[in-house]
């Protein structure tokens, strides 16, 4: 493949993005790869096209080698197997829906376990038709309420998707450490750095799933780490030991407290450690009884426990219903005396004495608040997002948070979607059972970008190889000169010959922007035909990644060439 720098459709910017948030996003703008169109919405450009492309195939090799059959769903489904599942209502507001011209609705698949389970029902009928595993190289639509990072969160995206069919817990293992190795073939020849972490299936199941998670400064996931064992989860999943406070028995007295309504501002107005407060948040549920959690003030709540534990349905209330409930605005209402709720307490709260938290009355809060003698809590849980300095609960060494970039998750479903939409097989004995499942997914754009937070610098980006838009660039200097133009049509004949995919570079500009622009695309390789090179016989061939220069005679550039990308792809994944 040949592409001409000044005939293509690469607009390299000068000046940086402003609407750039992270290094990948500045980079992948900057050098025309991608160009949003609307909030959480991108084109992707030849070059961008180029390398999602290149990673789409390694992930086909890798799915195709351990058995997995492609297929495509539609990108809409009718709203009805959504209710089936029961997702319909789960996904709230982050599901695209839409309406058909007579009034029949449809959502944009934010996912495909439903239709992978209407397929698997109507296909599936004994122990000899399993296992299977389908996937899907596919559109993915999300309502994301904060797009961010360009391709990192956005609202349509690239997935590969795809699901294992077993009849037992024993066959659904094999499938998901298949897709373990596959997976770390994937990202391994895409060249990335990644960790392999425990996770939360969230909206998916409760069943085990893991994370592939890249350490890059510009992601939105947060990896936990032990820095003395192995122990890795990601922020949803990982849970820490907590230390245990308690302050001076006394009875309950009440403090005038006027606006302070956050742990920050009431810890600060009775010059407190947040750690003496005890945050009161508000769950409801439709036909559900409603629950309050309590947490120590110095911890956040972690949603996925919470969701786990209580399902879905419960939100955080409105303002009214803490109103009708506690007869006091948000920030100042407190566990005491509620009747028709069920109290749910951090483990961190069991035995604590001389507590803070709200009056129940506008603008008061209480101290003294001891949780053993003055409230009813149904359960003490582990219901804390784990911080920085926690202790880990394998070996209590320091566990700390990175910021980290969700690369792939592979879930174990279990039962969950067959038993919801009746997909059952017959076993040896002629006895109906559930398909067991399994459900795995890789963002396509975040290899790209993850690509470029590790590998780019400060002058652009550095494609590993394998997934390179072009291998070789090839700068022509004086392109007006005819026998200039002579050599680089040769080289660049030879190149093609020799199976590269190249870029020529001939556009009749400064040499200096020419240079530029081969290392803010990132090409592995960049040959340079110029005078210089024609006088000497030395032509130069650079290397984006360790900026080497090596200079070569004509007839051994090819060589040359071929012998850097065996480099290059020996190199993948060190
Ligand atoms: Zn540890």
């Amino acid at each position: 493949m040949v592409m001409k720098f000044d005939k293509s459709l690469i607009t390299t910017l000068r000046e940086e993005p402003k609407e750039a948030e992270s290094k990948s996003h500045r980079i992948l703008l900057r050098a025309g790869f991608i160009k949003q169109l609307g909030a959480g919405v991108h084109i992707y450009l030849p070059l961008g096209w180029r390398v999602l492309r290149k990673i789409e195939q390694i992930i086909r090799e890798e799915h195709e080698r351990i058995g997995a059959q492609e297929l495509l769903m539609p990108a809409m489904s009718p709203k009805e197997i959504w209710e089936e599942s029961g997702r319909w209502e789960e996904y709230g507001d982050d599901m695209f829906r839409f309406k058909d011209r007579k009034g029949r609705e449809y959502c944009l698949c934010p996912t495909h376990e439903e239709i992978i389970t209407e397929i698997a029902r109507k296909r599936i009928r004994s122990y000899r038709d399993l296992p299977q595993t389908w996937y899907q190289i596919q559109m993915k639509f999300r309502d994301e309420l904060r797009p961010r990072f360009g391709v990192i969160r956005s609202r349509q995206f690239i997935m590969k998707d795809s699901y294992s069919l077993d009849r037992d817990d024993e066959g659904l293992d094999r499938s998901f450490n298949l897709h373990k190795e596959a997976y770390m073939k994937v990202f391994k020849r895409c060249g990335l750095g990644f960790e392999i972490v425990d996770a939360s299936g969230g909206l998916m199941g409760t069943g085990e799933s893991k994370e592939f998670v890249a350490r890059v400064s510009g992601g939105e996931d947060t990896l936990v780490a032990c820095e003395q064992c192995d122990y890795r989860a990601n922020l949803e999943a990982a849970q820490g030991e907590g230390e245990f406070v308690t302050f001076d028995d006394s009875p309950i007295t009440e403090v005038h407290t006027p606006g302070k309504k956050s742990v920050e501002e009431v810890s600060t107005f009775l010059n407190v450690s947040p750690k003496n407060l005890v945050k009161s948040m508000f769950f409801t549920a439709p036909d559900k009884k409603p629950i309050l959690i309590l947490l120590r003030g110095d911890y956040d709540i972690n949603e996925s426990i919470l969701h786990n534990r209580f399902g879905f349905s419960y939100k955080a209330a409105a303002a009214e219903e803490i109103m009708k409930y506690f007869g006091a605005e948000p920030g100042f209402i407190g566990p005491q005396e509620r009747e028709g709720i069920d109290i749910y307490a951090d483990e961190l709260l069991k035995s604590a004495h001389g507590m803070i938290t709200g009056a129940n009355r506008n603008d008061y809060h209480v101290k003294g608040l001891s949780t053993e003698r003055d409230i009813r809590v149904k359960e003490f849980l582990n219901l804390r997002t784990v911080k920085s300095g926690d202790k880990c609960i394998r070996c209590q060494g320091k566990l700390v948070l990175h910021n980290g970039l969700e690369l792939g998750h592979i879930f174990k479903l279990g039962t969950k979607y067959s038993e919801a939409l009746g997909a059952t097989f017959l076993d040896e004995n002629g006895q109906e059972k559930p398909i067991v499942m399994g459900s795995y997914g890789i963002g396509l754009e975040r290899i790209m970008a993850c690509a470029c937070e590790q590998k780019g610098d400060e002058l652009g980006a550095v494609w590993p190889i394998s997934i390179a838009p072009f291998e070789v660039y090839v700068v022509v200097l004086n392109p007006v000169d005819k026998d200039i133009a002579h050599i680089a049509d040769e080289i660049a004949q030879a190149l093609t010959k020799a199976d590269f995919s190249i870029i020529i570079d001939d556009r009749d500009i400064s040499a200096g922007i020419k240079f530029n622009d081969s290392d803010l695309l990132g090409i592995p390789m960049r040959v340079t035909i110029g005078p210089k090179g024609i006088k000497n016989k030395k032509f130069d061939i650079y290397l984006r990644e360790t900026r080497e220069v090596f200079g070569v005679d004509k007839n051994m550039i090819i060589k040359k060439c071929s012998e850097l990308k065996d480099v290059l792809y020996r190199r993948l994944g060190d």
